[in-house]
């Protein structure tokens, strides 16, 4: 008679206590590496009169199968493949060494037992309960085991799901899966795939669209709970004004300050964007002075999606023009080192701020941190208000760039700096002047950043996990 056992995780557990108590040179707990619970292959081995050793880079574990045939099983390190009499199959789940000692994840342990009584799988089936899914991985009702059927996630995106279960598949599931795929019609699976090539019984599943799952051990086999992901808007935006109160930014020739006209345009940036049904928070809506800090607080407390400072230019060049957009990251040419350091220099002082301490590496790279996270859609959202600018007020275009801005450091969403034109151009500062030009600008940032939402809003819901 062989051997009947099913196999769990509590039932390997009891095993290893009981069979290598004072035996201290043996690992015998479950260790849990990146969420991966797993069990000592050896001690698996001893506990079924296996033999297992090693051989230069690989680890060879030999068992008897319920038939008196011999089981093979060859794990080589730094690689996720096993050779299982003589059968090339991948580990789903990557296998452990460590001191001459091969790990694997406890789900996968089971599948090591071909020939014992690990829970067969038998079939599938769905069925929609309003908004949620029901999956249903059953086993097969007449060899259902004692223990709860062990499963281990994997999910990089919303888009897809990977199961890997502590069992095996009878002759029949791969077709009833197939057909169930055909048939059911699910509005939020796509289709389930098994990986035949796989060590133990790897699913991967497909989804229509974004997904959140919760799943169930059940006394005949695993049950999936699919929904779809609630969808993130983009519904509110900061609008950053430069300067204020002692600090009037770059002054024309007129006596224009920039702190007036991009107060003004922020304004109607505002104004246009609630129309547009975008809500907007100012980090100033007056004529004073706001902090570094207070700016950067102001946008980490407002729950928004979307930072854009608004600034006017200045360059000892008189005739230079056009409009500029930023984002943060390091300077690669004069012309924006200089832009920056005319931007950041009342800021200067403040910088005893530990989070924007100047003079410190470390906080520096936690502040730029911040931004870098947000580098590509930054730039996108630069790119959309900068080509949206030239559209709409036909301005000179001096591209998109990029600048160490202090303003722009310590923002955890995409942030950027738009200079709507040159205060120290004559004909640039008399343009700033008019209410018709500022609503303008107003009307080609508005624009930039509707222009970018939905673009940003697909990849916020969309396959990131
Ligand atoms: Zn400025």
């Amino acid at each position: 008679m062989a051997r009947s056992l099913i196999i769990s995780r509590f039932v390997l557990l009891f095993f290893f206590s009981s069979a290598f108590a004072g035996t201290p040179t043996r690992q015998t707990t479950v260790r849990v590496v990146n969420g991966v619970e797993y069990l000592p292959v050896a001690g698996v081995a001893a506990n079924y009169g296996g033999r297992c050793w090693w051989a230069g880079n690989r680890f060879v574990l030999l068992l008897s199968g319920s038939d008196s045939s011999l089981q093979e099983f060859v794990f080589i390190t730094d690689s996720n493949a096993v050779i299982h009499n003589g059968k090339k199959l991948r580990l789903p789940l990557p296998a452990l060494v460590e001191k001459k000692q091969c790990y694997l994840p406890a789900v996968l342990i089971t599948a090591l037992f071909p020939g014992l009584t690990v829970p067969p799988l038998n079939t599938v089936e769905g069925e929609k309960n309003k908004d949620t899914v029901v999956l249903r991985l059953l086993l097969n009702p007449l060899q259902r085991p004692e223990t709860p059927l062990l499963y281990h996630k994997q999910k990089f995106s919303s888009l897809e799901l990977r199961l890997t279960l502590g069992a095996r598949t009878d002759s029949g599931f791969a077709r009833r899966l197939a057909l169930f795929g055909l048939t059911s019609g699910n509005p939020l699976l796509n289709r389930i795939e098994l990986d035949t090539e796989a060590l133990g019984v790897h699913l991967l599943f497909t989804f229509r669209q974004p997904v959140m799952e919760t799943i169930f051990t059940r006394a005949n086999g695993i049950e999936l709970r699919l929904w779809a992901k609630p969808q993130r808007r983009v519904s509110r935006v900061v609008l950053d004004p430069g300067h204020g109160g002692k600090d009037p930014g770059a002054v024309g020739a007129r006596g224009t300050q920039e702190k007036d006209i991009v107060l003004d345009i922020a304004r109607r940036v505002k104004k246009q964007l609630t129309a547009a049904g975008v809500e907007v928070i100012l980090t100033r809506d007056g004529d004073y002075y706001v902090t570094l800090a207070e700016r950067a607080e102001k946008a980490a407390n407002s729950n928004a999606d979307l930072f854009v400072s608004i600034h006017a230019n200045a360059a000892p060049n008189r005739n230079a023009r056009g409009v500029e957009t930023y984002f943060l990251s390091e300077a690669k040419t004069d012309w924006e080192r200089a832009v920056a350091a005319r931007e950041n220099a009342v800021f200067e002082k403040e910088l005893s701020n530990p989070l924007i301490k100047d003079n410190d590496p470390v906080s520096l790279i936690l502040a730029d941190l911040a931004q870098n996270e947000f580098l590509i859609e930054s730039s996108e959202l630069a790119a959309r208000i900068q080509e949206s600018a030239l559209n709409h007020i036909c301005a000179e275009d001096r591209g998109v760039r990029q600048a160490n801005f202090y303003v722009l450091r310590n923002i955890f969403m995409p942030a950027v700096l738009v200079e709507c034109g040159f205060i120290s151009n004559k004909q640039e500062e008399k343009l700033l002047c008019q209410p018709e030009h500022r609503e303008k600008i107003a009307r080609a940032i508005v624009r930039g950043i509707l222009d970018f939402i939905p673009d940003y809003e697909k990849r916020l819901n969309g396959t990131r996990e």
